[in-house]
């Protein structure tokens, strides 16, 4: 885009500081610049939007998306879904995570092994909007692990990919690396939802963990990991797992290892959907009685609460997102989870938005350029009705969402309004 001048606006840069008044211009698909108070850059050739006192503030980063899930009840319903139709569904939630301002979204899996790498790929060819998008495998699992919806006789395809012992899993890593994924997702722990395998028992051996972190080491791509028990937290620490996915169930002993590594490590609870499944899924059979008495998710919650107040203590860099897409928390809804965040762990909205920001560039592997409204950043912003650090709520309704810009060009122009473009200002 040629140059744009935004006026009126409050900043929020992403780099927690609270927001102030002032403006930002862009040119091309990079900030020029950003400035405290009004009428400090020249509007001389700018389009100018004024932003009527609206927020102006870096796009958002998911930073553990799963865009090929469609609001079922059942993780099995997932794998019942043909590809041609599955591709188009994962499309669909592409632009629909961009339209809720989240210009951003690290996959902490695909459903399907190609689903994710052909949806990046037209999105960068600009066929089809969406996110920058990193790319996942489908989650690998042990036989009977989380993700592993198979039955002996029947023909159920599986979300997961299964394999077991060292071997099997360097051959399916190899073939993830293979189709092009951007990140390996791997589930050493289990789940909850999974009778066979719970979330404090341990799906893979030590060697197998191993393999996956040799091949994927060796070959260059992103490493992440469904950790919930504090053993398999630690074998994601021993292998140099980039990103760990929940961790609720880690001691204060675990947490100083996360700690001593938080320059290296990105961590997400991806607590809301445990949340809603805990308290809002009666409507689908899961009554607070069986989400306390068979699914033990309370007390999950509890340790997730008290693990997080101590990384945010600590800094460690801890993303919003997670597990949206199920028909309790359904695709679009993601940004509930900076509330989840400062409600139960104590973050404050600044502090929130910084690690969905900041620190989204940088587990996007772009740190350097993405994340924050800066001189010579990627132009990835969104503009909001109100001021987010007052209230936090303000993402989760679209109404709310004035404008969207990614690398420079539009999805959501500035809504009329509230923000009003001026045709080139004299
Ligand atoms: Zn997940």
């Amino acid at each position: 885009m040629g140059l744009t001048l935004f006026k009126n606006v409050l900043v929020f840069d992403g780099t927690g500081s609270d927001p102030f008044p002032g403006e930002v211009s862009v040119q091309g698909n990079r900030v020029q610049s950003v400035a405290k108070g009004k009428d400090q850059i020249p509007t001389d050739g700018a389009t100018v939007v004024d932003g009527g006192g609206a927020t102006i503030m870096p796009g958002l980063c998911e930073a553990h998306g799963h865009i090929s899930y469609n609001d079922c009840a059942k993780l099995s319903e997932i794998g019942d879904i043909p590809p041609e139709e599955h591709t188009l569904l994962t499309a669909y939630n592409a632009k629909l995570l961009l339209g809720m301002g989240f210009t951003s979204v690290y996959s902490a899996a695909s459903s399907k092994p190609r689903l994710e790498v052909a949806v990046r790929d037209e999105i960068n060819s600009g066929r089809i909007p969406g996110p920058r998008f990193k790319a996942a495998s489908p989650e690998i699992v042990s036989t009977g692990g989380l993700g592993d919806e198979r039955q002996y006789h029947m023909h159920h395809e599986s979300v997961g990919m299964i394999a077991d012992g060292p071997d099997e899993i360097r051959k399916l890593v190899r073939l993830m690396v293979r189709e092009r994924v951007d990140t390996i997702k791997i589930n050493i722990s289990g789940d909850n939802f999974t009778e066979t395998c719970r979330a404090e028992m341990l799906s893979y051996t030590d060697e197998e963990v191993g393999a996956a972190a040799e091949v994927a080491h060796s070959r260059g791509v992103w490493l992440a990991c469904h950790a919930r028990s504090d053993d398999s937290v630690r074998l994601a620490l021993k292998h140099n797992f980039r990103v760990i996915y929940h961790a609720d169930f880690i001691t204060n002993e675990t947490i100083d290892m996360v700690e001593a590594k938080k320059d290296e490590i990105f961590l997400a609870p991806a607590v809301g959907a445990i949340y809603a499944t805990a308290y809002e899924a009666s409507e689908w059979g899961i009554t607070p009685e069986i989400a306390d008495k068979v699914m033990d998710l309370p007390r999950k919650l509890e340790h997730t609460e008290r693990v997080y107040r101590e990384m945010r203590k600590r800094g460690v860099r801890v993303l919003p997102g997670g597990d949206y897409g199920f028909a309790w928390t359904p695709m679009g809804t993601n940004s509930r989870d900076l509330e989840h965040f400062v409600k139960m762990f104590g973050y404050t909205p600044a502090e929130v938005l910084m690690a969905a920001t900041k620190w989204g560039g940088e587990i996007m592997g772009m740190g350097d350029e993405l994340g924050l409204l800066k001189t010579g950043y990627l132009a990835d912003m969104i503009m909001i009705d109100g001021d987010p650090v007052k209230d936090i709520t303000l993402f989760q309704n679209k109404d709310n969402i004035l404008m969207v810009m990614k690398d420079g060009e539009y999805f959501v122009e500035p809504r009329p309004g509230r923000a009003k473009v001026h045709q080139k200002a004299a």
